[in-house]
């Protein structure tokens, strides 16, 4: 058969270096080996879901013969009551919030480019390559943080979105509210402005906060976030969105039926219920950041300081591997050789990775 030529470029999803290789890498093959590694390489959270989401789930898994909500009815009024201003109709959810970042990129007219900075998440380009949009990456500073000018003079009459991914990923840089307002306003209403706001728990700078706000003014700007770092939610898959009523409504018609299963809305659902604890399991990977970033510093290694719960920094990953830590090399993420990105991990984790950094 023949297939769409666009798609050649898309190679599957490559997973990091696994145990096995670091392991023989390491000098050593055995089991036993591979099987101290931990894996911080996915910015996932180093614990697992909240007791009050466990709950949930072993209660809902009785009625896992019934299809679910289809509207995610609890799930989204959950959002609503953690969001001041929000109402069911401006919320969005998804199998992940790849799902929402989906979704929102398949209501643009097309053909057309979507503009994002560049490094940050590599699923950005891959979902325009499937939908038949332009990718039109603009580059980051070289001090790694998102130039909003550099965006808005990359938009032509061909954009039909721009996705800042706030705080970004792979850097951990950000823009505080004010900025990104100023860059909403400053942006044709026909351009969709999709905030990705994945590690938004983890930022600590209260200038940062409070997007939802711009999804409630502004006709098009939609902030999408997730439950599968700060919440622990990663195998789940769940996502949500906060979006004006239209882009709502007409994600909702795009979407796959029941793409949020029974099990991901009862413990979504269960979690986001849960703040002061998110908070406090998000002050706790802010506060192992820090000592992180402090570790780096004083092995006279060159990073980029981080408002998410990972930290690039400029050592290969063989440096964290002796000491059994996985973690995602640069090469991977749009960096050079030379740089990895390290996950903030528990407490032991995080002695793992300062007791493998050399002396300065
Ligand atoms: C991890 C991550 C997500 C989360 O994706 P899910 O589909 O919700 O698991 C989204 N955006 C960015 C930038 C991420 O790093």
């Amino acid at each position: 058969m023949k297939f769409r030529p666009e798609l050649d470029s898309l190679s599957p999803y490559k997973p990091p270096r696994g145990t096995q290789e670091a392991a023989a890498e390491k000098g050593s093959g055995s089991a036993e080996s591979t099987a101290e590694y931990v894996k911080l390489t996915s910015n996932e959270l180093s614990f697992g879901p909240l007791p009050e989401a466990e709950t949930a789930l072993k209660e809902a898994l009785p009625r896992a013969n019934r299809y679910p909500d289809r509207y995610a009815g609890l799930l989204r009024g959950e959002v609503v009551a953690a969001n001041p201003g929000a109402a069911p109709g401006n919320v969005l959810v998804g199998n992940g919030s790849s799902e929402v970042l989906l979704n929102l990129l398949q209501l643009v007219e097309n053909p057309g480019e979507v503009v994002f900075p560049w490094p940050s998440f590599g699923l950005y380009g891959s979902i325009c390559t499937v939908l038949g949009l332009r990718a039109k990456q603009v580059p980051l500073t070289e001090r790694h943080e998102i130039k909003p000018e550099a965006l808005l003079s990359a938009v032509t009459a061909d954009t039909r979105a721009v996705i800042l991914c706030n705080p970004n990923n792979p850097t951990g840089t950000y823009l505080t509210l004010e900025a990104v307002r100023d860059f909403a306003e400053a942006l044709p209403e026909s351009v969709l402005l999709i905030l990705d706001e994945a590690y938004h728990e983890f930022v600590s700078d209260e200038a940062y906060r409070g997007s939802e706000a711009l999804a409630f003014e502004r006709p098009n700007v939609a902030a999408v976030r997730t439950f599968s770092k700060a919440h622990g939610l990663a195998g789940l898959r769940v996502g949500y969105g906060l979006a004006p009523p239209e882009v709502a409504d007409y994600a909702e018609r795009v979407r796959f039926p029941f793409s949020v299963n029974l099990a991901a809305q009862a413990a979504a659902a269960a979690s986001m219920r849960e703040r002061e604890q998110i908070r406090g399991r998000a002050e706790f990977v802010i506060r192992e950041r820090d000592r992180l970033q402090e570790a780096f510093e004083s092995a006279g290694l060159d990073y980029i300081p981080s408002q998410g719960n990972f930290v690039m920094v400029e050592t290969g990953p063989e440096t964290f591997e002796r000491a059994g830590v996985l973690v995602r090399e640069g090469e991977a993420l749009g960096y050079p050789v030379g740089w990895s990105r390290v996950t903030v991990g528990n407490s032991e984790e995080n002695d793992r990775i300062a007791g493998a950094l050399p002396a300065a």
